[in-house]
């Protein structure tokens, strides 16, 4: 690494995990502990962006993220740029930023808010499993937290684990 990279490179690396969403990923990054953000807003200070990503955490995007904003932060933890245009609904899908919705199952596979949930079009049947999308929370039913809010795979009001939550998912016919 160069002198130079030294300098530009000041949070822990956090690797992004297969489809995750940006508000998920910005939680575990910002958690990570030599990283230690205690909000949105502390990462959004450390990249010079003000309240920018703590919009994405909340799954705004719109305005949407700029090519500038995303290299921002991505300079911070020496991360390909690209990896977040993977992190944020694809040109063409039209994002619905709430409910917050989850597939137990996925979440089993990789644990991590996968952005393709939140897709309008998916009309809330996991594109995976042939199954419903939970909106809220099977036992108590709290609705799910921003992502960036995952801290351990739980509900955040009753504790069910997410990966338990799977049982409750209607399983949806395919069309024959
Ligand atoms: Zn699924
Ligand atoms: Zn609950």
């Amino acid at each position: 690494m160069s002198q130079l990279d030294e300098n530009v490179s000041r949070l822990g690396y956090v690797e992004p995990l297969e489809q995750e969403s940006i508000s998920h990923y910005l939680g575990r990054l910002r958690r990570l502990k030599a990283n230690s953000l205690p909000s949105a807003y502390a990462l959004g200070q450390a990249a010079d962006l003000g309240g920018v990503t703590a919009r994405w955490e909340k799954l705004y995007f719109n305005p949407f993220p700029t090519e500038e904003e995303l290299g921002a932060v991505a300079r911070l933890i020496r991360l390909d740029p690209s990896c977040f245009q993977e992190m944020l609904p694809h040109p063409g899908m039209t994002l619905q930023p709430r409910p917050i919705r989850l597939c137990g199952t996925c979440y089993a596979e990789v644990p991590c808010h996968r952005i393709v949930w939140q897709d309008k079009d998916v009309i809330a049947v996991c594109p995976h499993h042939e199954v419903r999308l939970l909106e809220r929370c099977p036992s108590c039913k709290t609705p799910f937290q921003i992502p960036a809010l995952w801290t351990d795979g739980r509900c955040h009001h009753c504790g069910m684990r997410f990966t338990s939550m799977a049982k409750y998912q209607e399983r949806i016919k395919k069309p024959s």
